[in-house]
């Protein structure tokens, strides 16, 4: 018998998750959970991979959709009243209270979800392919989802994919593509007193110092959201020592550009800002943008499934997700999940137990309807 119970309501899932600790790297006890868990259920296919679970209904539906989360959390920490925030406590009733601990937002509540109707909905109106995967919070390069991807491209066909980050259950379209570039000035050494001798490549940073400060990141409506562009400085290294004029000079810039640019594009833009300065510009590393999609019949009938009655429209993504990985597979995505985004990775991280049981609830008249 497993130690996880997915007949409970899914606020109580998330609790008993929670208290199973899953920093990135250390998912092997929670993966080996969800996996005796699923497997307790005969309309499902499991598969493990790694410390990630793959789970799927094989009904021979129209339509295929995909939910996915990531097992893995934040290193456990000490909250503001001096206890450790791992298990997972909770402050008033399992509807409507808030439960505290690593991880309740940043996603064992979407996790959650994900497991309680994958044990409950033996005959959903949608095959679901669920997945739950490891090494989000960490390097891209760890992050498994892309691995599977590669390795398992028949566990990642379908129509629609929803990414249960947390999003106050708001449908959070596409996302912002991001790009590193690292612009490097040369001058000439020469010892300071005599500078004249020299030319000082920190000076003429200056100049892309000044253009950045001076830049007006772009607004831009992409499908009926808006995405809000920018255009930093995120780090500088130059000098050689206090006698000497610095013969170089490096300068590195993110840009986070809206899904209507490539990848290509927005190199091209970066270049375009610095063209006339006096710089060696190289890309070190990007990740492309999602366009929302939310025009998508599919996207749409989500969309008025999960947020019907509620006073809040579907938002653009700020920041990149794991949803511009199923964009670049050809499956539209979004993201959409309890848990508020802006208490994740923080000590005193927190989930609204109502918005738990809520968005399983709508998830699962969703899934529980054939169009
Ligand atoms: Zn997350």
């Amino acid at each position: 018998m497993s130690g996880l119970d997915l007949t409970q309501s899914a606020a109580r899932v998330t609790a008993a998750i929670v208290d199973i600790e899953s920093e990135s790297g250390n998912e092997k006890a929670l993966a080996d959970a969800v996996e005796e868990a699923l497997r307790q259920y005969p309309h499902l296919e499991v598969l493990r991979d790694g410390d990630s679970v793959l789970a799927r209904t094989d009904l021979g539906r129209a339509e295929r959709v995909i939910l996915a989360g990531h097992l893995d959390t934040v290193p456990i920490a000490v909250d503001s009243t001096g206890r450790r925030n791992v298990p997972s406590l909770l402050e008033g009733d399992w509807e409507t209270g808030t439960l505290r601990g690593c991880g309740t937002s940043d996603m064992k509540a979407g996790v959650a979800v994900q497991l309680v109707l994958a044990a409950t909905l033996a005959d959903p109106g949608r095959d679901v392919t669920y997945v739950f995967y490891e090494c989000e919070e960490v390097e891209a390069e760890r992050n498994s989802l892309g691995r599977l991807i590669r390795t398992r491209p028949e566990w990642f066909a379908a129509d629609f994919a929803v990414l249960l980050e947390p999003s106050n259950n708001i449908v959070e379209g596409g996302c912002q593509g991001t790009m590193r570039a690292r612009l490097t000035f040369r001058g000439a050494r020469s010892h300071s007193a005599r500078s004249w001798l020299g030319d000082n490549a920190i000076h003429k940073a200056g100049a892309a110092l000044r253009r950045l400060a001076e830049y007006r990141p772009r607004r831009v409506e992409v499908e009926g959201l808006e995405f809000r562009e920018g255009l930093n400085a995120v780090g500088i290294t130059g000098g050689v020592a206090g006698n000497v004029i610095p013969d170089e000079c490096s300068l590195v810039v993110n840009f986070r550009f809206a899904p209507d640019r490539s990848q290509a594009d927005a190199e091209r833009h970066v270049r375009e800002v610095f063209a006339d300065l006096d710089a060696e510009i190289a890309v070190t590393d990007s990740a492309p943008a999602a366009r929302p999609g939310l025009h998508l019949p599919l996207a749409a009938e989500f969309v008025s499934a999960v947020m019907a009655g509620m006073p809040e429209e579907p938002t653009a993504k700020f920041g990149w997700t794991d949803v511009a990985r199923f964009a670049e597979l050809g499956v539209p995505g979004v993201n959409y999940g309890p848990g508020d985004g802006s208490l994740a990775h923080k000590p005193d991280e927190t989930v609204d137990l109502e918005q738990v049981v809520r968005c399983a609830e709508r998830m699962r008249s969703w899934l529980g309807s054939a169009s």
